[in-house]
């Protein structure tokens, strides 16, 4: 997942949202999965006793219910004679339940806001097939409903799901954890003016009943089953990747992700064949609220992206580099978080590199820099080293801090080892571990083993278990904005705005400027907004900062595009700073909470949940 800025969102979205229709049929207390050492903290799931290894869905799409029903088929693998098979499950109303084809008495726990209720089957050792029939809650949290009017096409409704970290429990009974894989089919029916397109091998165009089948033959973690049903159009690039989006939508979505295969063919010569057959590209409605998630053959992505000129294609990088990191080697639990995303943050930077060259990934890295030094400002120590005990927490706490952290890490591996070695060891470490859950200690035995020599320089430890950065760290320096920054200092001294070159430059020279620049006196920021109109900017990141900016110097001149940007994309990453400022002054918090009163019904729930916080606004009923 590309930048998730959660630290208690969810939290507060399960405190909130804590509405299991389930009448509990134990009485077991609700509490977090027991700790242990084999287990994954944030599973209620044995795995080491019964292993589910497919599972064949069978799913209604009720728009009016908001609503998924039908039963789950799981086949499993009995490894111990284990007596209960347990599932993790979150607000599902579970109807009945078969083993081997025969009705049996099961068990749901009470629920847990964080973690659901566990589910317990009986089983034997003869034990093949158990079917759940079920239906979600209209509040499953990993599902959100739109209304047309949310939507581009503004006629039909749109439903999407997003899965990591523990919220496919919500919509289908699983072993909830990035250490168990499975593969999948399933069965969908949706309004027949609707397309159903799955994290999965995918049809390329409605047909006349509205069913659709699918089929994952690599075997996945929980996190990355996936759905959305909309208005969906299919536009290919070549004979493996292609585009999904709504027809108003796919014209601009062609044309901004049409690097797609060349980015693919630089992602192969880095780090091996991709091994997911397609890669597909689907462009939700604006109120997605992360920028993507790397749902294996398809990605889902915000429209936030689609800048016009191909400037934020990174995204597109950073999501297609977790078919190597995070889809293949995968984090075994939510603790080990920075394999996935320091991983993947590290290859983004190198498929940039490889495609549009090392000044223009210079520019990328330095930009992380200036990210893990906010966030080190803000987040507790504890929290800062690469491995974070996240257990009895919302896995989704894990802090942002580990993408570039863990990726400047890796480049601090590639400098002392030299570059071909280290992408050697990369090469070597995807090829062996596909497939396989990873974990830090593994990694790091891996890493002893291979490159002896680059541990005793590097000092993992100093990365992986203590907060910071170490002293020797990486220093990305990009020559472009060493410029960029003495531009900004001279606009600062008073330099005119046409002095700055600042229509000449990329959308991340225009980012680091704005962001260089001190809090200015409001007619100043004016003059800039005159010459170059930053308030009506099309590049949905130098808008942000420019926002951000105006706030912070008190320019009202930008207040209508502060609205316009809130009202029309409910993207987390771009909600919460400028909410965030805006909350510092009575008359701005007047001003935010008119939008938001507007706004709030178009947004997910997990921005809601970070906005209602910001605002101290109370959920409506
Ligand atoms: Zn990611």
């Amino acid at each position: 997942m590309k930048r998730l800025v959660l630290v208690f969102a969810l939290l507060a979205l399960a405190a909130c949202r804590n509405e299991s229709t389930q009448p509990a049929t134990s009485t077991q207390p609700a509490a977090a999965p027991p700790a242990t050492a084999e287990r994954d903290p944030h599973s209620y799931s044995r795995p080491d006793e019964v292993r589910v290894e497919h599972i064949a869905l069978d799913l209604g799409v009720d728009f009016a219910q908001k609503q998924l029903a039908g039963t789950a088929r799981l086949r499993i693998k009995n490894n111990t004679n284990a007596k209960t098979l347990v599932l993790d499950t979150h607000s599902l109303t579970i109807k009945r339940v078969s083993v081997n084809d025969r009705d049996v008495q099961y068990t749901l726990g009470k629920a847990d806001p964080i973690f659901g209720s566990a589910l317990e089957i009986p089983v034997d050792a003869s034990t093949q097939n158990v079917t759940i029939e079920y239906a979600t809650s209209p509040a499953a949290k990993a599902l959100q409903w739109l209304e047309p009017a949310m939507t581009a096409g503004k006629k039909q409704p749109f439903l999407l799901s997003q899965s990591q970290a523990i919220l496919a429990r919500s919509w289908v009974p699983c072993q909830d954890s990035p250490g168990v894989r499975f593969t999948y089919e399933a069965n969908i029916r949706v309004p027949k003016e609707l397309l159903a397109v799955m994290s999965a091998e995918n049809p390329q165009a409605k047909n006349q009943q509205g069913v659709y089948q699918f089929r994952m033959p690599q075997p996945i973690p929980s996190y990355l089953l996936a759905i959305a049903v909309g208005d969906l159009e299919f536009r290919p690039y070549d004979t493996r990747t292609g585009v999904y989006a709504e027809p108003q939508v796919i014209d601009a979505a062609a044309g901004e992700f049409s690097d797609l295969p060349k980015l693919m063919q630089a992602a192969e010569g880095l780090y091996g064949p991709y091994k997911w057959g397609r890669y597909d590209l689907l462009v939700l409605p604006p109120s997605f609220p992360y920028g993507g998630m790397e749902n294996p053959r398809l990605t889902f992505l915000t429209p936030t992206v689609i800048a016009g000129d191909k400037s934020l294609v990174s995204l597109i990088s950073h999501e297609l580099a977790h078919s190597w990191s995070g889809n293949l080697v995968t984090n075994a639990t939510w603790n080990d978080f920075w394999l996935n995303e320091g991983f993947t943050t590290y290859f983004e930077h190198r498929i940039t590199e490889q495609v549009y060259g090392r000044e223009y990934s210079e520019m990328l890295w330095q930009l992380g820099r200036t990210e893990i030094n906010d966030e080190l400002a803000t987040v507790p120590e504890k929290d800062q080293p690469l491995y974070v005990d996240l257990t009895g927490r919302d896995p989704d706490e894990a802090p942002t801090l580990v993408y570039e952290k863990g990726a400047l890490f890796l480049r601090a591996l590639e400098e002392a080892a030299g570059r071909p070695r280290w992408d050697q060891f990369l090469r070597g470490y995807f090829e062996k571990f596909a497939f396989v859950p990873m974990n830090t200690a593994k990694f790091r035995e891996h890493l002893n083993a291979t490159l002896p020599d680059v541990v005793q320089k590097v000092n993992p430890d100093a990365w992986i278990n203590a907060p910071g950065i170490p002293a020797n760290a990486p220093q990305p320096r990009s020559e472009a904005f060493t410029k960029v920054e003495a531009a900004a200092k001279s606009y600062a001294e008073g330099a005119a705005p046409e002095s700055i070159p600042l229509d000449k430059w990329s959308s991340h020279e225009r980012v680091h400027f704005i962001q260089s620049l001190p809090v200015l006196p409001a007619p100043r920021m004016q003059m800039l907004d005159g010459r170059f109109g930053l308030s009506e900017s099309g590049n949905s990141e130098v808008l942000s900062a420019w926002l951000e900016k105006s706030i912070d110097s008190g320019y009202t001149g930008a207040n209508e595009a502060i609205e316009r940007f809130l009202t029309v994309q409910g993207r987390r990453k771009f909600l919460r700073p400028i909410y965030d400022k805006l909350a510092k002054t009575p008359e701005n918090l007047a001003f935010a909470k008119r939008i938001y009163e507007k706004a709030r019904p178009t947004y997910h729930p997990v921005s809601q949940a970070t906005i209602d916080e910001i605002l101290k606004v109370t959920p409506p009923r």
